[in-house]
Protein backbone atom coordinates (compact mmCIF):
# COMPACT_ATOMS: atom_id res chain seq x y z
CA UNK A 1 0.00 0.00 0.00
CA UNK A 2 2.83 2.52 1.18
CA UNK A 3 4.57 1.86 -2.05
CA UNK A 4 1.18 2.23 -4.27
CA UNK A 5 1.28 6.01 -2.64
CA UNK A 6 4.72 7.22 -3.05
CA UNK A 7 4.62 5.91 -6.44
CA UNK A 8 2.06 8.06 -7.25
CA UNK A 9 3.18 11.07 -5.12
CA UNK A 10 6.79 10.88 -6.83
CA UNK A 11 7.10 12.06 -10.41
CA UNK A 12 5.14 15.22 -10.57
CA UNK A 13 5.19 17.74 -13.11
CA UNK A 14 4.77 19.75 -10.49
CA UNK A 15 8.31 19.07 -9.58
CA UNK A 16 10.56 19.20 -12.32
CA UNK A 17 8.28 16.96 -14.71
CA UNK A 18 10.69 14.83 -17.24
CA UNK A 19 13.75 15.00 -15.52
CA UNK A 20 12.46 13.03 -12.61
CA UNK A 21 12.28 10.15 -14.42
CA UNK A 22 15.47 10.24 -15.96
CA UNK A 23 18.10 8.37 -13.82
CA UNK A 24 21.01 9.70 -12.98
CA UNK A 25 23.75 6.62 -11.86
CA UNK A 26 26.71 9.26 -11.30
CA UNK A 27 25.01 10.39 -8.15
CA UNK A 28 25.35 7.12 -6.76
CA UNK A 29 28.65 7.23 -7.86
CA UNK A 30 32.20 7.66 -5.72
CA UNK A 31 33.41 11.59 -6.43
CA UNK A 32 36.85 9.77 -8.10
CA UNK A 33 34.74 8.28 -10.42
CA UNK A 34 31.58 11.24 -10.87
CA UNK A 35 33.83 13.12 -13.20
CA UNK A 36 36.16 10.69 -14.43
CA UNK A 37 37.22 10.24 -17.91
CA UNK A 38 37.84 6.34 -18.66
CA UNK A 39 40.67 5.08 -20.53
CA UNK A 40 40.47 4.88 -24.17
CA UNK A 41 41.52 1.92 -25.97
CA UNK A 42 43.09 1.65 -29.40
CA UNK A 43 40.45 0.83 -32.10
CA UNK A 44 39.99 -3.08 -32.53
CA UNK A 45 38.32 -3.40 -35.70
CA UNK A 46 35.48 -5.75 -36.86
CA UNK A 47 35.75 -7.54 -39.82
CA UNK A 48 38.96 -8.82 -41.51
CA UNK A 49 41.65 -7.05 -44.27
CA UNK A 50 42.65 -4.48 -41.53
CA UNK A 51 46.25 -3.50 -41.63
CA UNK A 52 46.54 -2.83 -37.90
CA UNK A 53 49.58 -1.02 -36.93
CA UNK A 54 47.56 1.13 -33.86
CA UNK A 55 47.98 -1.12 -30.60
CA UNK A 56 51.60 -2.19 -30.64
CA UNK A 57 50.76 -5.45 -31.05
CA UNK A 58 53.18 -8.22 -31.90
CA UNK A 59 52.70 -9.03 -35.80
CA UNK A 60 53.54 -12.44 -35.54
CA UNK A 61 52.15 -15.84 -33.82
CA UNK A 62 53.14 -16.62 -30.50
CA UNK A 63 55.17 -19.84 -30.22
CA UNK A 64 53.75 -23.01 -31.41
CA UNK A 65 54.36 -23.87 -28.37
CA UNK A 66 51.68 -21.81 -26.91
CA UNK A 67 48.64 -23.59 -28.50
CA UNK A 68 49.89 -27.06 -27.08
CA UNK A 69 50.47 -25.83 -23.84
CA UNK A 70 46.69 -24.29 -23.79
CA UNK A 71 45.05 -27.25 -25.40
CA UNK A 72 46.93 -29.99 -22.59
CA UNK A 73 45.75 -27.35 -20.25
CA UNK A 74 42.19 -27.89 -21.32
CA UNK A 75 42.55 -31.44 -21.99
CA UNK A 76 43.59 -32.15 -18.42
CA UNK A 77 41.47 -34.39 -16.14
CA UNK A 78 39.53 -34.98 -19.27
CA UNK A 79 38.78 -31.97 -19.83
CA UNK A 80 38.02 -31.18 -16.50
CA UNK A 81 40.30 -28.75 -15.84
CA UNK A 82 38.36 -25.75 -16.18
CA UNK A 83 36.38 -27.15 -13.64
CA UNK A 84 38.74 -25.81 -11.17
CA UNK A 85 40.19 -22.71 -9.79
CA UNK A 86 43.79 -21.82 -11.33
CA UNK A 87 46.43 -21.49 -8.64
CA UNK A 88 45.71 -18.26 -6.84
CA UNK A 89 49.64 -17.10 -6.72
CA UNK A 90 50.54 -18.02 -10.73
CA UNK A 91 53.44 -19.90 -8.65
CA UNK A 92 55.08 -21.65 -11.27
CA UNK A 93 54.51 -18.66 -13.44
CA UNK A 94 56.20 -16.93 -11.00
CA UNK A 95 59.40 -18.64 -10.82
CA UNK A 96 59.41 -18.98 -14.47
CA UNK A 97 59.27 -15.36 -15.19
CA UNK A 98 61.86 -14.65 -12.33
CA UNK A 99 64.24 -16.82 -13.63
CA UNK A 100 63.70 -15.79 -17.07
CA UNK A 101 65.55 -12.45 -15.63
CA UNK A 102 67.88 -14.33 -13.33
CA UNK A 103 65.60 -13.68 -10.31
CA UNK A 104 63.76 -15.76 -7.77
CA UNK A 105 60.37 -16.75 -7.32
CA UNK A 106 59.89 -14.51 -4.30
CA UNK A 107 60.50 -11.47 -6.55
CA UNK A 108 57.44 -11.63 -8.92
CA UNK A 109 53.95 -11.29 -9.14
CA UNK A 110 51.71 -11.84 -12.63
CA UNK A 111 49.03 -9.77 -13.43
CA UNK A 112 46.04 -10.11 -15.66
CA UNK A 113 47.74 -8.21 -18.40
CA UNK A 114 50.55 -5.27 -16.96
CA UNK A 115 47.44 -2.88 -16.72
CA UNK A 116 46.62 -5.16 -13.53
CA UNK A 117 49.90 -4.72 -12.06
CA UNK A 118 50.16 -1.14 -12.90
CA UNK A 119 46.48 -0.96 -10.86
CA UNK A 120 47.61 -2.69 -7.69
CA UNK A 121 50.82 -0.95 -7.58
CA UNK A 122 47.84 2.40 -7.39
CA UNK A 123 45.83 0.71 -5.09
CA UNK A 124 48.55 -0.23 -2.85
CA UNK A 125 51.03 2.94 -2.88
CA UNK A 126 48.66 6.09 -3.30
CA UNK A 127 45.79 7.59 -1.90
CA UNK A 128 44.56 10.95 -1.14
CA UNK A 129 47.58 11.72 0.38
CA UNK A 130 50.22 9.87 -1.19
CA UNK A 131 50.87 11.66 -4.43
CA UNK A 132 51.88 9.46 -7.93
CA UNK A 133 54.88 11.20 -10.39
CA UNK A 134 55.26 10.56 -14.22
CA UNK A 135 56.85 12.06 -16.95
CA UNK A 136 54.93 14.15 -18.90
CA UNK A 137 54.46 11.81 -21.76
CA UNK A 138 53.71 8.69 -19.98
CA UNK A 139 51.23 5.41 -20.75
CA UNK A 140 48.23 7.45 -20.35
CA UNK A 141 46.26 4.42 -18.08
CA UNK A 142 48.02 6.11 -15.23
CA UNK A 143 46.40 9.40 -14.77
CA UNK A 144 43.34 7.60 -15.26
CA UNK A 145 43.76 5.10 -12.33
CA UNK A 146 45.16 7.21 -10.14
CA UNK A 147 42.07 9.82 -10.44
CA UNK A 148 39.95 6.63 -9.15
CA UNK A 149 42.32 6.03 -6.40
CA UNK A 150 41.93 9.44 -5.31
CA UNK A 151 45.63 10.54 -5.14
CA UNK A 152 47.39 13.22 -7.06
CA UNK A 153 48.98 12.46 -9.98
CA UNK A 154 52.11 15.14 -10.72
CA UNK A 155 53.97 15.51 -14.46
CA UNK A 156 57.67 16.42 -15.01
CA UNK A 157 58.60 17.53 -18.02
CA UNK A 158 61.73 16.24 -19.89
CA UNK A 159 65.09 17.66 -19.67
CA UNK A 160 67.47 18.30 -22.90
CA UNK A 161 67.43 14.95 -24.78
CA UNK A 162 64.42 13.43 -22.42
CA UNK A 163 66.89 13.94 -19.75
CA UNK A 164 64.71 12.66 -16.45
CA UNK A 165 64.81 15.60 -14.02
CA UNK A 166 65.73 13.53 -11.06
CA UNK A 167 66.60 16.82 -8.55
CA UNK A 168 62.79 17.69 -9.27
CA UNK A 169 61.29 14.39 -9.06
CA UNK A 170 63.61 13.66 -5.54
CA UNK A 171 62.07 17.46 -4.40
CA UNK A 172 58.41 16.82 -5.17
CA UNK A 173 57.82 14.33 -2.47
CA UNK A 174 55.65 12.36 -4.64
CA UNK A 175 55.61 8.45 -2.99
CA UNK A 176 56.04 6.59 -6.11
CA UNK A 177 57.42 7.23 -9.92
CA UNK A 178 55.79 5.30 -12.89
CA UNK A 179 58.53 5.79 -15.63
CA UNK A 180 57.49 4.65 -18.91
CA UNK A 181 60.65 2.67 -20.29
CA UNK A 182 60.99 2.81 -23.31
CA UNK A 183 58.64 5.45 -23.00
CA UNK A 184 55.18 5.58 -24.65
CA UNK A 185 54.80 6.91 -26.67
CA UNK A 186 57.70 8.75 -28.09
CA UNK A 187 59.19 5.46 -28.28
CA UNK A 188 62.51 7.16 -26.58
CA UNK A 189 64.91 4.38 -24.90
CA UNK A 190 66.33 5.14 -21.45
CA UNK A 191 69.98 4.09 -21.07
CA UNK A 192 69.54 2.07 -17.39
CA UNK A 193 72.62 4.50 -16.11
CA UNK A 194 70.25 7.01 -16.00
CA UNK A 195 67.36 5.03 -14.60
CA UNK A 196 69.71 3.88 -11.64
CA UNK A 197 70.54 7.31 -11.31
CA UNK A 198 66.92 7.93 -10.42
CA UNK A 199 66.85 4.98 -8.36
CA UNK A 200 69.62 5.65 -6.65
CA UNK A 201 68.54 9.18 -5.53
CA UNK A 202 64.97 8.89 -5.28
CA UNK A 203 63.67 7.89 -1.74
CA UNK A 204 60.05 6.74 -3.53
CA UNK A 205 58.80 3.81 -5.10
CA UNK A 206 60.55 4.26 -8.95
CA UNK A 207 57.80 1.69 -11.08
CA UNK A 208 59.68 1.13 -14.41
CA UNK A 209 57.23 0.40 -16.70
CA UNK A 210 58.96 -1.49 -19.69
CA UNK A 211 56.63 -3.14 -21.38
CA UNK A 212 58.60 -2.34 -24.76
CA UNK A 213 62.14 -3.74 -23.21
CA UNK A 214 62.31 -7.21 -25.78
CA UNK A 215 62.66 -3.96 -28.42
CA UNK A 216 64.87 -1.93 -26.76
CA UNK A 217 68.98 -2.63 -27.27
CA UNK A 218 69.30 -1.15 -23.28
CA UNK A 219 67.37 -4.23 -22.41
CA UNK A 220 65.50 -4.59 -18.81
CA UNK A 221 65.79 -3.04 -15.94
CA UNK A 222 64.74 -6.45 -13.72
CA UNK A 223 68.18 -6.71 -12.55
CA UNK A 224 67.72 -3.74 -11.11
CA UNK A 225 65.93 -5.43 -8.73
CA UNK A 226 68.65 -6.86 -6.88
CA UNK A 227 70.29 -3.63 -6.18
CA UNK A 228 67.32 -1.31 -4.87
CA UNK A 229 64.65 -2.23 -2.91
CA UNK A 230 62.94 1.07 -3.95
CA UNK A 231 62.57 -0.77 -7.85
CA UNK A 232 59.47 -2.34 -9.17
CA UNK A 233 59.78 -3.43 -12.78
CA UNK A 234 56.88 -4.23 -14.95
CA UNK A 235 56.23 -5.89 -17.79
CA UNK A 236 54.05 -7.66 -19.84
CA UNK A 237 53.09 -10.19 -22.45
CA UNK A 238 51.05 -8.12 -24.91
CA UNK A 239 53.43 -6.76 -26.61
CA UNK A 240 56.96 -8.83 -26.62
CA UNK A 241 55.31 -12.37 -26.62
CA UNK A 242 52.50 -11.83 -29.18
CA UNK A 243 49.89 -12.67 -26.13
CA UNK A 244 47.76 -9.49 -25.53
CA UNK A 245 44.48 -11.56 -25.98
CA UNK A 246 45.79 -13.62 -23.10
CA UNK A 247 46.22 -11.08 -20.91
CA UNK A 248 49.42 -11.44 -18.81
CA UNK A 249 51.60 -8.81 -16.90
CA UNK A 250 54.06 -8.97 -14.16
CA UNK A 251 56.06 -6.96 -11.58
CA UNK A 252 59.72 -8.00 -10.50
CA UNK A 253 60.98 -6.16 -7.29
CA UNK A 254 62.00 -7.09 -3.50
CA UNK A 255 59.66 -9.32 -1.71
CA UNK A 256 58.77 -6.97 0.28
CA UNK A 257 57.06 -4.61 -2.12
CA UNK A 258 55.51 -8.24 -3.97
CA UNK A 259 53.84 -8.88 -0.18
CA UNK A 260 52.30 -5.41 -0.42
CA UNK A 261 51.01 -5.93 -4.22
CA UNK A 262 49.61 -9.28 -3.20
CA UNK A 263 47.50 -8.03 -0.46
CA UNK A 264 45.44 -6.08 -3.23
CA UNK A 265 45.48 -8.41 -5.45
CA UNK A 266 42.29 -10.51 -6.73
CA UNK A 267 42.60 -14.17 -5.41
CA UNK A 268 42.45 -15.59 -8.85
CA UNK A 269 43.67 -12.95 -10.97
CA UNK A 270 45.06 -15.01 -13.90
CA UNK A 271 43.17 -18.07 -15.20
CA UNK A 272 44.59 -21.96 -16.24
CA UNK A 273 44.71 -21.13 -19.85
CA UNK A 274 46.70 -17.80 -19.62
CA UNK A 275 48.82 -19.37 -16.89
CA UNK A 276 49.79 -22.46 -19.32
CA UNK A 277 50.25 -19.88 -22.11
CA UNK A 278 52.31 -18.01 -20.41
CA UNK A 279 54.52 -20.23 -18.96
CA UNK A 280 55.23 -22.21 -22.87
CA UNK A 281 55.90 -18.82 -23.78
CA UNK A 282 58.42 -17.48 -21.61
CA UNK A 283 60.26 -20.59 -21.76
CA UNK A 284 60.75 -19.94 -25.94
CA UNK A 285 63.37 -17.57 -25.83
CA UNK A 286 64.77 -18.46 -29.29
CA UNK A 287 61.56 -17.84 -31.15
CA UNK A 288 61.32 -14.36 -29.85
CA UNK A 289 64.71 -13.61 -29.88
CA UNK A 290 64.78 -14.28 -33.83
CA UNK A 291 61.09 -12.23 -34.20
CA UNK A 292 61.89 -9.55 -31.95
CA UNK A 293 65.09 -9.37 -34.20
CA UNK A 294 63.15 -9.14 -36.59
CA UNK A 295 60.61 -6.71 -35.91
CA UNK A 296 63.80 -4.45 -35.00
CA UNK A 297 65.01 -4.69 -38.48
CA UNK A 298 61.34 -3.90 -40.04
CA UNK A 299 61.76 -0.90 -37.74
CA UNK A 300 64.84 0.53 -39.06
CA UNK A 301 63.78 -0.02 -42.56
CA UNK A 302 60.47 1.78 -41.96
CA UNK A 303 62.44 4.22 -39.92
CA UNK A 304 64.50 5.22 -43.23
CA UNK A 305 61.45 5.17 -45.24
CA UNK A 306 60.43 8.51 -42.70
CA UNK A 307 63.69 10.17 -43.05
CA UNK A 308 63.45 9.72 -47.08
CA UNK A 309 59.81 11.70 -47.14
CA UNK A 310 60.84 14.13 -44.41
CA UNK A 311 58.78 12.91 -41.66
CA UNK A 312 59.85 13.88 -38.08
CA UNK A 313 60.44 11.15 -35.38
CA UNK A 314 62.94 10.24 -32.63
CA UNK A 315 65.03 6.87 -32.91
CA UNK A 316 62.59 4.21 -31.84
CA UNK A 317 63.23 2.04 -28.79
CA UNK A 318 60.10 -0.21 -29.01
CA UNK A 319 57.59 -1.88 -31.32
CA UNK A 320 56.27 1.50 -32.67
CA UNK A 321 57.57 4.84 -34.05
CA UNK A 322 55.98 8.53 -33.21
CA UNK A 323 55.95 9.88 -36.70
CA UNK A 324 55.53 13.56 -37.30
CA UNK A 325 54.05 14.20 -40.93
CA UNK A 326 55.58 17.21 -42.85
CA UNK A 327 54.87 17.86 -46.25
CA UNK A 328 56.71 20.83 -47.92
CA UNK A 329 57.07 22.44 -44.52
CA UNK A 330 53.66 22.06 -43.55
CA UNK A 331 52.82 19.98 -40.30
CA UNK A 332 50.82 20.50 -37.17
CA UNK A 333 46.94 18.48 -36.11
CA UNK A 334 44.75 18.75 -39.58
CA UNK A 335 48.15 17.00 -41.23
CA UNK A 336 48.27 14.47 -38.66
CA UNK A 337 44.31 14.01 -39.00
CA UNK A 338 44.40 13.77 -42.37
CA UNK A 339 46.88 10.91 -43.09
CA UNK A 340 44.99 9.13 -40.53
CA UNK A 341 41.89 9.42 -42.20
CA UNK A 342 43.76 8.49 -45.42
CA UNK A 343 45.48 5.40 -44.21
CA UNK A 344 41.91 4.48 -42.84
CA UNK A 345 40.22 4.54 -45.99
CA UNK A 346 42.75 2.40 -47.24
CA UNK A 347 42.40 -0.27 -44.10
CA UNK A 348 45.12 0.75 -42.16
CA UNK A 349 45.27 1.71 -38.99
CA UNK A 350 47.16 3.85 -36.59
CA UNK A 351 46.80 5.99 -33.22
CA UNK A 352 46.30 9.16 -33.31
CA UNK A 353 46.14 11.08 -30.32
CA UNK A 354 43.18 13.82 -30.77
CA UNK A 355 42.68 15.08 -27.94
CA UNK A 356 46.23 15.80 -26.23
CA UNK A 357 47.74 18.59 -27.84
CA UNK A 358 51.32 17.99 -26.81
CA UNK A 359 51.40 15.27 -29.28
CA UNK A 360 48.12 15.96 -31.77
CA UNK A 361 50.24 16.95 -34.67
CA UNK A 362 52.04 12.86 -34.65
CA UNK A 363 51.18 9.59 -35.44
CA UNK A 364 51.84 6.63 -33.58
CA UNK A 365 52.66 3.96 -35.86
CA UNK A 366 53.23 0.48 -34.62
CA UNK A 367 55.65 -1.59 -36.75
CA UNK A 368 54.63 -4.85 -38.26
CA UNK A 369 55.41 -7.39 -40.68
CA UNK A 370 57.40 -6.02 -43.83
CA UNK A 371 54.32 -7.16 -46.08
CA UNK A 372 52.24 -4.70 -44.04
CA UNK A 373 54.59 -2.01 -43.58
CA UNK A 374 54.93 -1.98 -47.93
CA UNK A 375 51.07 -0.94 -47.99
CA UNK A 376 51.48 1.76 -45.16
CA UNK A 377 54.35 3.16 -47.49
CA UNK A 378 52.18 2.95 -50.65
CA UNK A 379 49.46 4.45 -48.97
CA UNK A 380 51.53 7.48 -47.29
CA UNK A 381 53.56 8.05 -50.54
CA UNK A 382 49.87 8.01 -52.50
CA UNK A 383 48.88 11.38 -49.48
CA UNK A 384 51.85 13.01 -49.74
CA UNK A 385 51.29 13.11 -53.49
CA UNK A 386 47.40 14.64 -52.65
CA UNK A 387 49.01 17.25 -50.22
CA UNK A 388 51.39 18.92 -52.98
C1 LIG B 1 50.52 -1.96 -23.51
C2 LIG B 1 51.09 -1.35 -22.32
C3 LIG B 1 50.72 -1.77 -21.04
C4 LIG B 1 49.60 -2.72 -20.80
O1 LIG B 1 49.83 -3.99 -21.18
P1 LIG B 1 48.77 -5.13 -20.89
O2 LIG B 1 49.61 -6.20 -20.34
O3 LIG B 1 48.19 -5.45 -22.22
O4 LIG B 1 47.75 -4.66 -19.91
C5 LIG B 1 51.34 -1.20 -19.96
N1 LIG B 1 52.25 -0.23 -20.09
C6 LIG B 1 52.61 0.22 -21.30
C7 LIG B 1 53.63 1.30 -21.41
C8 LIG B 1 52.03 -0.32 -22.45
O5 LIG B 1 52.37 0.15 -23.65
Amino acid sequence: MRNEKSRKTKPSAKRGGKSENIFDANLFAAKSVRGLKAYVPGEQPSGGGWVKLNTNEFPYPPSPKVAKAIIAELKGKRYGNLRLYPNPESRVLRKAVAEHFGLEEKNAIIGNGSDDILNLAVRAFSDSSLRIGAMSLSYSLYPVLANIQGAKYEEFDFGKNFAIPIKRICESGVNIFFLTSPNAPTAHGFELSQVEKLLKSFKGLVLIDEAYAPFCRYGSAAKLVKKYKNAIVSSTMSKGWALAGMRVGWALANEEIIGVLDKVRDSYNVDRLAQAAALAAIKDKPYYKRLCAKIMSTRTDTEKFLDKIGFEHIPSSANFILARPVVNGRHGADMAEGLFEHLKKDKILVRYFASDKRVNDSLRITVGTPEEMKKFKESVRKWIESQK
